[in-house]
């Protein structure tokens, strides 16, 4: 059996950030990430950040993920790749299948950093090819230099919903519209204005009813909805697409924090079921903290700082650093809080807030 004194789960900004930290102060680290790429959603994010320049603000995604990435590996981290954790066992050892070989990893402490899956809706015709969800599209044009449609609906208004429609535009397909169940759009404006700068149209309150098409999509119905979020019968219309890509919302990956015993919360504004954390990033398992998306669903930013913490209270809960160390904990605790500002940050915060006083182990 493979042996760490951390063993972190997932190579996104927030596993990236924990292997950074927990490696610096001294600790062996393994990070294991399912993907051929670390960087987990960077990998496909060909735009450049906004933020400060702790974020990496004007520099792409993906080269972000390969910064951090080299800043692991220059500080000694095993970093596996093409390598699932799937379950803990009953030793306390992690399954890994690594490059499709089986193989056991033993860590005094897990950080799980598994981020966050799309969700779907269904509607008649949702199982048509042609019906897929954003994020998929996204690896699939910038990871692959594929377009999987020429005439594209999206749906949902959230920043995935308008980075990707942005993003496939700039590729060459033509974006027929975004469609958004609530009366206004729900990303960030910036993102808005420029698809409604190429003349998109944005229908809010309005969602897609229905696929038709005989081997792949061929036609998308879309429709008023009341208060409800019912259609209101008589307004549906009809666009020629090809494709309808799904951009509704991402749901906490728990499922490794669940077998691990971790107490659960439902916080819908962060994505759902998420594990119970305090200011350290440490769930209602003693030896297992979680960061970034699994923590609650935000952005690349708050993942890489929610990281480092959790890579800093691991390796301080084994003996290393020293009160240098909890200082800069509470730096990044601080940061965070400055991150969660503005309409969309305050209400983050307010549940992190929660979370963190329902904590009590
Ligand atoms: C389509 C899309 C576009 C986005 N665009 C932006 C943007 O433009 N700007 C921004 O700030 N944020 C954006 N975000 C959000 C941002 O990318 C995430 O908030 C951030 O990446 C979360 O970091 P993370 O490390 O928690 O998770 P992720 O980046 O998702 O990384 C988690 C990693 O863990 C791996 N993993 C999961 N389970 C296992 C397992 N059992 N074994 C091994 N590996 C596992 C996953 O494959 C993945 O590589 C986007 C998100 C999505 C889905």
């Amino acid at each position: 059996m493979k042996k760490a004194e951390i063993l972190i789960i997932g190579a996104g900004p927030a596993g990236l950030g924990a292997a950074i930290e927990a490696s610096r102060l001294g600790a062996k680290v393994i990070l294991l990430d399912e993907n051929k790429k670390a960087g987990g959603q960077l990998f496909k994010q060909i735009h450049k950040f906004f933020g400060s320049k702790q974020h990496y603000a004007g520099v792409r995604g993906f080269q972000i993920g390969e910064e951090l990435l080299k800043q692991a590996k220059d500080l000694g981290v095993e970093v596996m790749l093409d390598a699932r954790a799937l379950g803990l066992l009953d030793d306390g050892s992690m399954a890994v299948l690594d490059k499709g070989r089986l193989t056991h990893i033993g860590a005094k402490k897990i950080i799980l950093a598994t981020g966050a899956r799309e969700n779907a809706v269904s509607f008649p015709g949702w199982t048509l090819p042609g019906v897929m969800t954003a994020g998929a599209a996204q690896t699939f044009s910038n990871v692959y230099g594929t377009l999987v449609g020429k005439n594209i609906l999206m749906v949902g208004t959230g920043n995935v919903g308008l980075i990707v429609s942005y993003q496939l535009m700039q590729a060459g397909a033509t974006v027929k519209g975004l469609v958004e169940v609530v009366p206004r759009v729900s990303g960030y404006g910036v993102h808005a204005g420029k698809i409604k700068r190429a003349g998109v149209p944005i229908w809010t309150s309005h969602t897609v009813v229905e696929a038709r098409g005989d081997k792949r999509v061929q036609e998308a119905i879309i429709a008023q909805v009341d208060e409800k979020f019912k259609p209101i019968p008589g307004t549906e219309r009809s666009l020629e697409v090809d494709t309808i890509l799904l951009a509704v919302g991402l749901t906490p990956k728990v499922e490794l924090a669940r077998m691990a015993g971790c107490k659960l919360t439902v916080e819908p504004a962060l994505g759902g079921h998420l594990p119970l954390h305090n200011e350290e990033m440490k769930t209602s398992n003693q030896n297992v903290y979680v960061c970034g998306d699994i923590a609650g669903v935000e952005e690349a930013n708050t993942a890489l700082d929610e990281g480092r913490l959790a890579g800093l209270s691991a390796a301080r809960a084994l003996g290393y650093g020293d009160e240098v160390t909890d200082a800069r904990k509470e730096e990044f605790n601080a940061g965070l809080c400055a991150l969660r500002m503005g309409t969309f940050g305050e209400k983050r915060l307010a549940c992190k807030e929660r979370i963190m006083k329902e904590w009590s182990w």
